[in-house]
């Protein structure tokens, strides 16, 4: 039984349904593989059912459907709009577009549209698995009977002579798709109804001109809360009502007292009591929509003059049994009629609506009833008070004897999970398989992002003070987004820099260094910050702003939620293990078979050098791998030159593989280093990236690659800028001087042919840069780089011991030494 007896039967949920039921029975190896199963209804959870089952094994399925179409319902509704999450307002993803299903997949539109979309995979699924799976449309299913471990299944089916051929098949699975039917055509004594699933059922436009247009809705579940929206509406568009509110900037702040209202609500209905959402409302809820302009907004799009009633039975106005959204905008009309002196809403509570005689005269409305003995007369009646169950469940009757008792204790045991069924992970990941199996094309939202030419996306959302990662890329496969192979990634991200800290800065990151990344921000705001980070950097070159878009729909799927630090923090992680590897493999080339290609290293270690430097980078590595924060400061530090918390998260946005040349050659000059003083090691406290270990003393480096320094260039910068550390290790200078300056060389003796990073450093740093003399040492062997390295400390300490004589002697020369 799919659904039926539930109480959120949206086109969406009973899909999941369909999906969660096929998967579990295929799970627990309940359908044979030469059986028959009969699928009854020929609606969106009937069709995702046979598509279902027809794939995922080789049982023959038997779809019937009453009538000449599949979908019969939203077969006609081009005005009813269809959106597969919006019930589920305000929680987190609600807004978006795309159902993301593996199989029958679909994006919010008409009715019409999704029914097309919807029926063409299906058809698609018939094509792949053939005679497996059988439509008997125009078959009507009269009567079911349980004998033994098999089901008869009567039906009238349609002929074409217009008559009615009964039939019969014997099958060893039944699943009841059947819906919860159709409405009424009388629902009142002498009404005609026009049904919800008709553009005719859609009030507004016949009215539109009147004076003091006047509407009576009764029914105040779903629909009939969308119709007194789309009544009380000039030209109603249910899409841009939805995101009106959904959209509106600041409306999470709705979200809270929505949430706990609807909790309140929920256990009084538990209770088998009432609850006067319009009472909660007022208090929670009103103030807020009228700051953030809501209450306004809707003002602005009612109907002149309009006169809107809604008829309940029970005293409240609205239930717990619809959705959010739905109760919220009708609230809002309430609201907006309340502060209108022409306007109107009234609430209107009687048992039983009579239709009447209505006046004779002309200008008379059109319809006259009576409620509870009081006469009423309005210009439109629409009547929505759900279908008529009976009258589906009847040629069933006998199987369904028990079912509703042993329905009501199944949702007592799983409250929730009833009320809103989520696809997992793993049906989802069989129906993946199985449609790769049968080589059908991709789902929908596959589709779709296909053609807008990126098949992966990311979403990073905030909500209640939590960021929210989903997409088909998980947080934990981030840097996959970085792969030169994979189709381009779109990184989709409504909130605005300033509200992600540390995050704004990661996923510039992630953006920054993806192949053909696009996002799609708010592209004002994100623009000027990612400006900051890319060409207008301080501390590199050459990097060009990711393109961006404004914010439209994205993916929903394998949502993960942490704090906007600790996302931040697992994603700098991920991103960084990345650019490890991407060092490894090129120190790998270098160290064990002498390939450099592209000379990103520019070092020929001879082979006892290649061989120590190896061992080295095994156990820094392995250090690496112990302790993230460890390789996150060695990596950002070699793009950076500027240490400090205040400048980390954007010196890390430059640890990627567009500056992987700079990461390579500074680790690979760092090791060559390390060879010649031993015990030098990746440091993982300010300042420096590196520590030198000489007996009980040990010396802080900075291995730094950076291309500019606050905005010049490194050449230019270096010997002025006042390192933190006792060594500095400068790869990307490759100065004709040695390790080491002289230290009585002052700055403006320089000439200007020979850069003046060449020249002695500001501070007491001893300055190393891979010229030469220091090539030659790497290609020689391990003596020769220790010797350039004691005659560079030898330099270096003279340098600093005649700067301090001068101090004391004359003052002179305080900064150099300082
Ligand atoms: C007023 C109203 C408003 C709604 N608004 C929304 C909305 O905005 N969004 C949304 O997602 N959902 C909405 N729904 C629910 C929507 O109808 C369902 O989501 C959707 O149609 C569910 O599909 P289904 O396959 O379960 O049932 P149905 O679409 O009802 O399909 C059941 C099928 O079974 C067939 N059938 C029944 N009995 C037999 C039989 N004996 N023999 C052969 N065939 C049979 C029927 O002809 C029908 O085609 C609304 C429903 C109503 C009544």
């Amino acid at each position: 039984m799919l659904g039926c007896y539930d109480s959120r039967i949206t086109l969406y949920s009973q899909q999941v349904r369909a999906l969660e039921l096929a998967h579990a029975l295929h799970r627990t190896h309940y359908v044979a593989a030469d059986a028959h199963v009969a699928v009854v209804g020929g609606g969106a959870g009937g069709l995702t059912m046979a598509a279902a089952l027809a794939l995922q094994g080789t049982a023959t399925v038997h779809l019937f459907q009453r009538g000449p179409d599949l979908m019969p319902l939203q077969s006609a509704a081009t005005r009813r709009r269809l959106d597969p999450h919006i019930y589920g307002w305000p929680t987190p993803g609600a807004e978006q577009v795309a159902a993301e299903l593996p199989i029958l997949d679909w994006t919010s539109g008409s009715a019409v549209e999704v029914r097309r979309a919807l029926v063409r995979e299906f058809d698609e699924v018939r094509a792949a698995v053939g005679d497996r799976l059988l439509v008997h449309t125009g078959h009507r299913v009269t009567r079911v009977t349980a004998s033994g471990a098999t089901f008869e299944v009567d039906f009238d089916a349609d002929d074409p002579t217009g008559g009615l051929a009964p039939g019969a098949r014997i099958v060893d699975l039944l699943v009841l798709a059947i819906g919860f039917g159709l409405e009424r055509r009388q629902p009142i004594r002498g009404v005609q109804s026009e049904s919800y699933w008709r553009d005719a059922g859609v009030p507004g436009g016949d009215i539109e001109g009147r004076g003091r247009p006047s509407v009576l809705v009764s029914g105040n579940g779903d629909g009939g809360l969308i119709d007194l929206i789309a009544a009380a509406s000039r030209d109603f568009d249910h899409d841009v009502m939805i995101r009106t509110i959904t959209r509106r900037p600041g409306v999470d702040r709705l979200s809270a007292p929505l949430a706990t209202i609807d909790e309140r609500a929920r256990a009084a209905d538990a209770a088998g009591q009432g609850f006067d959402f319009v009472a909660a409302y007022d208090v929670e809820v009103g103030p807020i929509a009228d700051n953030l302009g809501l209450t306004d907004e809707m003002a602005g799009r009612l109907l002149p003059g309009v006169q809107l009633h809604l008829q309940t039975r029970e005293p409240e106005l609205m239930s717990i049994r619809t959705a959010t959204l739905n109760r919220l905008a009708v609230y809002l009309v309430r609201r907006a009629c309340g502060r209108s002196p022409r306007e109107n809403f009234e609430h209107v509570v009687c048992t039983e609506l009579d239709a009447v005689e209505p006046r004779p005269d002309h200008d008379a409305p059109a319809y006259a009833l009576t409620c509870d003995g009081r006469r009423l007369e309005v210009d439109r009646l629409v009547v929505r008070r759900g279908p008529n169950r009976d009258f589906e469940r009847q040629p069933f009757a006998d199987l369904l004897r028990d079912y509703p008792d042993a329905h009501e204790a199944w949702m007592r045991r799983f409250p929730a999970e009833a009320i809103a069924p989520v696809l997992g992970r793993d049906a989802r990941a069989h129906f993946e398989d199985l449609t790769r199996a049968h080589r059908l094309p991709s789902p929908g939202h596959r589709r779709a992002a296909e053609a807008a030419g990126a098949a992966r996306r990311i979403k990073v959302a905030l909500h209640g003070g939590e960021a929210r990662w989903t997409g088909d890329v998980p947080l934990a496969g981030a840097a996959t987004a970085w792969d030169a192979a994979g189709p381009p990634v779109t990184i989709t991200v409504p909130a605005i820099p300033a509200d992600l800290g540390a995050l704004a800065y990661a996923l510039g990151r992630l953006a920054l260094h993806a192949q053909g990344g696009v996002m799609h921000v708010d592209v004002a705001r994100w623009g000027a910050f990612l400006d900051g980070i890319t060409t207008a950097s301080r501390n590199a070159e050459d990097l060009d702003r990711p393109t961006l878009r404004p914010v439209d729909g994205s993916s929903d799927l394998a949502p993960e939620r942490l704090t906007t630090d600790n996302m931040a923090a697992r994603l700098g992680a991920t991103l960084d293990r990345r650019c490890l590897a991407m060092i490894d493999e090129h120190l790998a080339g270098l160290l064990e078979r002498g390939e450099d290609p592209g000379h990103v290293v520019d070092l020929a270690p001879a082979p006892e050098v290649a061989a120590a430097m190896r061992a080295i980078w095994a156990e820094w590595k392995a250090a690496f791998d112990r302790d993230p924060a460890l390789l996150a400061r060695f990596l950002r530090l070699l793009v950076c030159a500027q240490d400090g918390t205040a400048a980390a998260d954007e010196a890390r946005t430059l640890v990627g593989p567009r500056k992987r040349k700079l990461l390579v050659r500074a680790t690979g000059a760092a090791l060559a280093v390390a060879t010649g003083w031993a015990s030098t090691a990746p440091h993982p406290d300010e300042p420096g990236n590196l520590t030198h270990q000489t007996g009980a003393h040990a010396r802080t480096g900075h291995v730094c690659a950076a291309e500019r320094i606050g905005g010049r260039t490194t050449a230019t910068e270096a010997a002025s800028f006042l390192w933190r550390t006792d060594f500095v290790v400068l790869p990307m200078l490759t100065s004709p001087v040695a390790v080491a300056r002289r230290a009585e060389e002052r700055f403006d003796a320089t000439d200007e042919s020979e850069p003046t990073f060449a020249k002695a450093g500001a501070g007491p740093s001893l300055m190393l840069s891979v010229d030469p003399r220091f090539k030659a040492g790497v290609a020689a062997g391990l003596a020769q780089i220790a010797g350039l390295l004691s005659e560079a400390e030898a330099a270096h300490a003279a340098r600093l011991g005649s700067g301090i004589e001068r101090n004391v002697g004359g003052g002179r020369d305080l900064e150099e030494a300082a």
